[in-house]
């Protein structure tokens, strides 16, 4: 069997063998703990059925683990000059595939459909801090078939994406990942598990795909739209929030009318309403502007 990567005296050798010079563009801090390891395959439940997408494999650490612990492994790399290192480090195992190129430039539904028929994949993944948030909303909105996300970010972000409306780090990203999935907090981690260390503290998160949205909504681009306005300015009301938005094209008095409607108070704040309340509010809105064009 492959000597393991995963300890920082292997980490060290490997990189110096080839010269490799880490860029912090990349947001490359590779990880060096067995246990972190360990805990990732764990909480992403992955099994020999499995198809598994990798993103930044890096010098290949985690992709091992995954290669046996699933059927099959790929593994998008953006960073050339990790690629001789990867066709090294991965040579015994046979389930894997690394693919040259930016995650966010790669068609992954036709990937899901080549290498699993379409049925649902694993995303598994150290991510780069500086696309945490593109990569998940991409996975999600552009609707690949995905079970589970189970992703090491930034601790800052993992408490984001499963925080409660009315709590400090409730925002867009909490109601949009709750909207596509139910997020679950597996490991906090420090940084003296990777090379280089970074400079903040990080988390493992899984988030598990809904079959079905938890709220129904006649129009979820407007849902998420509502969700940016109601956000982009903390501590403002909701009707200055949404009637500030350049991407809605709400007046005052239709604003009004809607908090009417739902029953709302006209100095309610985004930040203490739910999912659910604003679905509510999505369709209310959907309804004047159906009304506008009548
Ligand atoms: N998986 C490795 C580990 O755990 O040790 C490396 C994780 S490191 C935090 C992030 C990796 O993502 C780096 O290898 C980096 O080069 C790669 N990366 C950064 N941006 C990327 C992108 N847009 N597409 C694919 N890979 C990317």
């Amino acid at each position: 069997m492959t000597e393991k990567l995963a300890n920082p005296q292997k980490t060290i050798e490997v990189i110096q063998k080839h010269g490799f010079g880490f860029q912090k563009k990349f947001g490359q801090n590779f990880l060096i703990d067995p246990h972190v390891l360990d805990k990732i395959i764990a909480a992403a439940e992955i099994t020999k059925e499995d198809f598994v997408l990798e993103i930044g494999p890096g010098i290949g650490t985690l992709t091992q683990y995954l290669a046996e612990a699933a059927r099959k492994v790929t593994a998008v790399e953006i960073d050339r000059n990790l690629i001789p290192i990867l066709e090294e480090t991965l040579s015994e195992y046979e389930n894997v595939t690394v693919i040259n190129q930016d995650v966010l430039k790669l068609d992954l539904v036709a990937l899901a459909q080549e290498e699993n028929g379409g049925k649902p994949i694993k995303v598994v993944a150290n991510l780069p801090y500086y696309i945490t948030t593109p990569i998940i909303m991409e996975l999600f909105e552009s609707h690949v078939p995905v079970s589970s996300i189970t992703v090491m970010v930034q601790k800052e972000v993992a408490l984001r994406m499963q925080a409660h409306p009315g709590t400090k780090d409730y925002g867009a990203l909490s109601l949009a990942v709750q909207y596509y999935a139910e997020p679950y907090l597996a490991a906090n981690v420090p940084p003296n598990c990777f090379i280089p260390r970074p400079k903040v503290g990080s988390a493992v998160i899984r988030l598990k795909t809904h079959k079905e949205p938890p709220v129904q909504v006649q129009d979820e681009r407007l849902l998420f739209a509502l969700i940016r306005a109601s956000f982009a300015q903390r501590r403002k009301t909701l009707l200055n929030g949404l009637k500030n938005s350049s991407e809605l094209t709400l007046t005052r008095e239709e604003i009004m009318k809607v908090l009417a409607a739902l029953g709302w108070d006209e100095n309610v704040r985004g930040e203490v309403q739910s999912l659910e309340q604003f679905a509510a509010l999505s369709d209310e809105v959907g309804k004047i502007l159906q009304a506008r064009q009548g």
